[in-house]
């Protein structure tokens, strides 16, 4: 790739259990989908801590089932919550890592780390997260990036989507826009370009992850996206399909070597993730084998598995997808013949029993799938993010407008939410009302801050609440305007002001006690340097032992060529026998040195020994 000069635009599609990055290339004017040092092109939002180090991403995952308490995932679960709701509470006993209740509420991961307890709020887990997303980027473009778009789902909240600013700041990155999920992969397909200015395009996006299943019915039109409705199961998706197959694969196992594998987590682990593999092969072949040696007791696993079986086994939970597309379109009160576009999303969709059921559904309509579907949100991201960079040439014209996803107002007398900003207004929008005092000679009104559609403030959720003091004495029903502003990332600022005094009071909701602080962040931005540093530190150690291993192993073969040795002197032959002898127990001793240095000087003195007496190694 060609470096500094190049101008580019990066799309994060931070998902719960597979995140994806995304380019725009103005050399090129058009986007590509940036491949991880394993060779994916998703990485999973997993991050692990060992007595020694972090791990993010595949090296994560893979160490699970060894460390499942230190191993957290589903950090897109928590973002954005408090440890008291419902959906926390519900999520705590299926997750193997430790979640607690810290300051304000505020969950905490507890996780050991370098002999350590360590606690973690989510905004942290998912910056790092954004980090190695970032790294993924900066490896390929061999530039730095700063500038990104991050999606988040269409039904986050305020808080939920501040969080995932906050994340992204903490790694370092300037998020210029959060925007919808759905809205980024209609932007893939260029669906915007296909209405023209009084036409309203319908598209349906059914996005089939690997935890959880969405599906929203956006309507475009004169350049707005409107989220209809969405409707979905936050738990049903890919692991689910997983599941499926590795109890059907148990009971097989069980009832041909008569043993019971339940009990060992190790062998289920490898046999789900093999599972995970055949799916993925199951989309594109009808059938394929699972072989995996000794898998328990010294019994090999080696079975087949058809298409056809791996459709029946999941038929139920295909089903419940269907159910909740049709749900979708009772929310909206719209019949499905409405939709112009079908667009499939998450890698699940991937899965042709689902897209047939689908199609089905929809009367035999084509899908838009000629984008991978787990690709295709980081593809919408990165051409919002390319429209977001001034003066980027040969970007396809489009301006996004975003629309509130739930309605945000003030509580007023008796607990009656009144709405300022009604829900599905474009942003960004700024609207003012008048409120009054309710009583005479009231000094200070409270202003309770309230997102959500029930009619009772309490029954909504509280963003946060301050208090405009130096109310001038007057009889009740005395004037006061409170301003809500939403900017173009949909988060809400409310001001209020007593016109007679000018007295003004504002929160953004940035200071809201759920919220980090710009201290808070500052110290997790820092704490996120030291965790790189350190990373990066056992990299080089890393790479350093294996460069010396690999010269070292080069060495013998070279001396075993019979003609070389031969030719040597005898003092010599004993100093590269020496040599190598060191370099084995430097090898063979490679937790005693911390520091890369060792191993790397060590390398030189070997190099330029052998090459001064016997010459390059080829
Ligand atoms: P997320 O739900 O985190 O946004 P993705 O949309 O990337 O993540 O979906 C991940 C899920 O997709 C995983 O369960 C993975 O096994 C599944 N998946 C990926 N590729 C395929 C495929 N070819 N066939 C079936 N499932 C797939
Ligand atoms: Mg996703």
């Amino acid at each position: 790739m060609a470096k500094e000069d190049q101008k580019f635009a990066i799309g994060i599609d931070l998902g719960t259990t597979y995140s994806c990055v995304a380019v725009w290339l103005e050399q090129h004017s058009r986007v590509e989908i940036i491949h991880n040092q394993q060779g994916n092109k998703t990485t999973p939002s997993f991050v692990a801590f060992t007595d020694k180090h972090r791990f993010i991403g595949d090296a994560a995952k893979n160490q699970t089932v060894t460390n499942p308490e230190n191993t957290v995932f589903d950090a897109k679960r928590l973002i954005g919550r408090k440890f008291s709701d419902p959906i926390i509470q519900k999520e705590k006993m299926l997750w193997p890592f430790k979640v607690v209740a810290g300051v304000n509420d505020k969950p905490m991961i507890v996780v050991k780390y370098k002999g350590q307890e360590k606690s973690l709020c989510a905004e942290e887990i998912s910056s790092m997260v954004l980090m190695q997303m970032r790294e993924v980027a900066e490896a390929y473009l061999e530039t730095p990036v700063k500038n990104v778009v991050v999606t988040v789902p269409a039904y986050f909240n305020d808080s939920q989507r501040k969080a995932t600013k906050d994340a992204g700041a903490i790694a370092g990155l300037n998020v210029m826009r959060i925007i919808n999920e759905p809205t980024a992969a209609a932007i893939a397909y260029g669906l915007d370009k296909k209405t023209n200015c009084v036409g309203e395009r319908n598209v349906f996006i059914f996005d089939l992850g690997g935890g959880t299943f969405d599906v929203s019915l956006l309507t475009i039109k004169d350049k707005v996206f409107q989220v209809k409705a969405t409707a979905g199961n936050t738990h049903l998706g890919g692991e689910d399909f997983d599941n499926e197959m590795v109890n059907y694969f148990v009971k097989e196992f069980n009832s041909k070597n008569k043993v019971d594998i339940s009990g060992d987590p190790r062998a289920l682990r490898r046999l789900r993730t093999a599972c995970e593999k055949a799916k993925r092969i199951l989309s594109y072949d009808i059938t394929t084998d699972i072989e995996l040696d000794a898998l328990f007791k010294g019994f090999d696993f080696c079975f087949s598995i058809s298409r056809a079986k791996f459709e029946g086994i999941n038929m139920e939970l295909f089903e419940q997808c269907m159910e909740t597309v049709e749900r979708c379109f009772t929310y909206a009160k719209m019949d499905k013949s409405i939709v112009d576009d079908v667009v499939l999303v998450g890698g699940s969709s991937r899965i042709p029993k689902v897209q047939e059921l689908l199609r089905d559904f929809f009367d035999g309509k084509d899908l838009c799938k000629s984008i991978n579907p787990d690709e295709a949100i980081a593809y919408g991201a990165a051409v919002q993010a390319a429209l977001l960079n001034e003066g980027m040439k040969n970007v396809p014209k489009l301006e996004l407008l975003d629309v509130t996803s739930l309605s945000l107002g003030e509580v007023t007398k008796s607990d009656i939410m009144s709405v300022v900003i009604p829900r599905n207004t474009t942003i960004p929008v700024s609207k003012t009302k008048e409120f009054v005092t309710t009583r005479d000679n009231q000094s200070e009104v409270l202003i309770g801050v309230y997102e959500g559609e029930r009619a009772r403030a309490s029954d909504n959720n509280l963003l946060g609440s301050f208090v405009l003091s130096g109310v001038p004495p007057a009889p009740r029903g005395h004037p006061v305007y409170v301003c809500f502003v939403i900017d173009s990332n949909g988060m809400l600022s409310v001001s209020a002001e007593e016109k007679t005094t000018g007295n003004k009071n504002e929160i953004i909701i940035t200071n809201d006690k759920e919220r980090l602080s710009p201290e808070e962040i500052m110290r997790m931005i820092q704490e996120a340097e030291k965790f790189q540093a350190e990373d990066k530190k056992f990299l080089r150690k890393s790479k350093a032992i294996n460069s010396l291993d690999m010269y070292v192993y080069k060495m013998n073969n070279a001396l075993e060529k019979k003609d070389i040795i031969s030719k040597l002197g005898l003092l010599t032959r004993e100093m590269i026998n020496l040599e190598i002898k060191m370099g084995t127990k430097l090898l063979d001793g490679k937790n005693e040195h911390d520091e890369a240095y060792v191993y790397e000087d060590y390398l030189k003195e070997l190099e330029s020994f052998y090459e001064n007496t016997i010459g390059k190694i080829g």
